[in-house]
């Protein structure tokens, strides 16, 4: 339930001028112009399940991004169901005047994948179908090292993007390059995972391994444990467990229930077991450096269906 300093489920992940937005719940689009998220960008919509709290925002967003006249695609993913609903409000107040791709995911996997990373999704286990998303960079070409390159005479050039991406180059007086000789082993990409509602799971930890960021349901403390399994839901320290598991940079804690109107004992619980735990606030931004420990980037098999 909202508050008034807390909204409901919303997520933006900024990158490249790009946005990937995951849930949105009543009073998103008035917190994307708060947070200056234009309504024309290139956008992807990751739902992570149909209950009111994280797509009752999908209606105004929709409307409002037709009254300005969004000529791009729109991309929304999300669980069987999802197009019915956005059926249901669109024919009462119109359908979006733009190009709308809807995909329901069927399976666990990969629900999208772009020149740059791509987004996995496993089940949650929540009431009813639900989605914990990673989006996951691909590894960026190691460091290129241009004093070794004019040592070695490789002409400066289109050759040095090349030995960058990691192909080898045979020079003009017929020597051999390669590129590990100029360029360091290959970077590891960002991982952000997002749990949506859920109770803590095996597939989120894995998920999660090695994540820069896992932002995580928190909706009780450790008192209502009973409550939180009962519902669905996660405590702060169900939630740091998860962290601790899956090794990862840091915990934001988020869904926190109206009952803690200050949610510092969550923060408590949650730090005893995962010591870089914060508290997500509304428009609180978050810069998501790459962690210099290499991790797995293994693929979970699956796909979506367009519809
Ligand atoms: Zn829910
Ligand atoms: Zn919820």
């Amino acid at each position: 339930m909202p508050t008034p300093s807390r909204g409901s489920s919303a997520l933006a992940v900024k990158r490249k001028g790009e946005v990937l937005l995951f849930d949105c719940g009543e009073g998103t689009q008035q917190r994307m112009v708060a947070a200056r998220i234009g309504f024309r960008r290139s956008t992807r919509i990751f739902i992570t399940h149909l209950h009111g709290d994280h797509i009752l925002g999908l209606p105004g967003l929709l409307q409002t991004m037709t009254l300005l006249r969004r000529e791009r695609p729109l991309h929304i993913y999300g669980p069987r169901g999802l197009l019915d609903f956005i059926k249901a409000f669109s024919s009462t107040l119109g359908g979006p005047a733009f190009p709308l791709e809807v995909y329901e995911i069927l399976d666990e996997g990969i629900v999208y994948s772009g020149a740059e990373y791509r987004v996995d999704a496993v089940r949650a286990d929540h009431e009813g179908e639900c989605w914990s998303y990673a989006v996951v960079e691909h590894p960026r070409p190691g460091r290129f090292h241009p004093e070794r390159a004019r040592a070695l005479g490789v002409p400066e050039g289109p050759l040095w993007g090349r030995i960058q991406h990691g192909a080898d180059a045979v020079l003009d007086d017929g020597r051999l390059v390669r590129s590990a000789d100029v360029v360091d082993s290959p970077r590891r990409g960002r991982r952000i995972v997002y749990s949506g509602d859920t109770r803590p799971t095996e597939a989120l930890v894995r998920l999660a391994e090695g994540a820069d960021i896992l932002i995580h349901e928190a909706t009780f403390d450790d008192v209502l444990t009973e409550r939180a399994m009962e519902d669905g839901h996660s405590t702060a320290s169900q939630a740091a467990e998860v962290a601790a598991a899956a090794g990862v940079g840091m915990l934001m804690l988020t869904h926190i229930s109206s009952r803690y109107p200050d949610p510092a004992v969550l923060l408590e619980q949650a730090r005893e077991t995962f010591p870089n735990t914060r508290i997500a606030e509304d428009l609180m931004e978050v810069e998501v450096q790459p962690r210099p420990d290499p991790s797995t980037d293994a693929a979970v098999g699956g796909s979506p269906r367009r519809l």
